[in-house]
């Protein structure tokens, strides 16, 4: 059971973290979401007082770390969340994000390549009150048979974009949002598809991200 408060001293810290993600471009309704996680019980208690820190990406275990807050404000942001939209994430993780899509009205299935990590985050995010349909497999084939997705996040850094994912799209205006690039740091790309295999592309700024990786180990 997770017993970790949510104190004074962390709803302080939160409004920090927003003040500095407002000063970057987020906007109000992403930061009322993620305003309503807190973020700290996602942390080993060790590192629950780094968790408002912009700096670093921190360790959730199997050489995993959760994405820093102006990565997870900017994904979700790029997404255009509209209540009840149906999102597919690759990369679970610890759960952060996962929550603060629920918090935007989404509904949500992900993907978690690594065993231990899916199934420590498939206690730990109702335990939280966030449901999620969550899933240990390859995130690069996505989920074809509950598909189509009006959205599509990636939250590992992707070799290039996978065609599966690409066609698990829904059509005339669903998102994906992939950090790509096999370097250490990846190109944020922004795709919407339009009728049948037309796809925009727009590529936005330098992220770092852990690997997606193939198989499920
Ligand atoms: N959204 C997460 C970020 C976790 S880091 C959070 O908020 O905590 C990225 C995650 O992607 C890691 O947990 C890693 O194990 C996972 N991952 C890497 N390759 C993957 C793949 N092919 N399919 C699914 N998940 C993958």
């Amino acid at each position: 059971m997770i017993d970790r408060q949510d104190t004074y001293l962390y709803q302080g810290k939160r409004k920090k973290m927003l003040e500095g993600l407002k000063l970057k471009g987020i906007n109000d309704v992403v930061l009322a979401a993620m305003f309503k996680v807190p973020r700290h019980v996602f942390y080993d208690s060790a590192l629950v007082h780094f968790a408002y820190d912009e700096e670093n990406a921190f360790d959730i275990g199997e050489g995993q770390t959760i994405s820093r807050p102006s990565t997870v404000a900017i994904q979700t942001q790029l997404l255009d969340i509209k209540k009840g939209d149906k999102i597919l994430e690759i990369g679970t993780g610890c759960g952060y994000q996962t929550a603060v899509l629920i918090e935007m009205g989404a509904k949500v299935w992900s993907i978690e390549r690594q065993g231990k990590l899916y199934e420590k985050t498939k206690v730990n995010l109702p335990q939280l009150g966030y449901n999620a349909k969550l899933f240990h497999g390859d995130g690069f084939k996505g989920l074809p048979q509950q598909a189509p997705f009006d959205k599509i996040i990636i939250t590992c850094g992707a070799p290039f974009i996978p065609k599966d994912l690409l066609l698990q799209l829904k059509e005339n205006g669903g998102i994906m949002v992939i950090p790509v690039g096999e370097g250490v740091t990846q190109i944020m790309n922004v795709i919407t598809r339009k009728t049948g295999m037309e796809f925009d592309k727009r590529e936005l700024g330098q992220f770092k991200f852990v690997p997606m990786l193939k198989d499920k180990k």
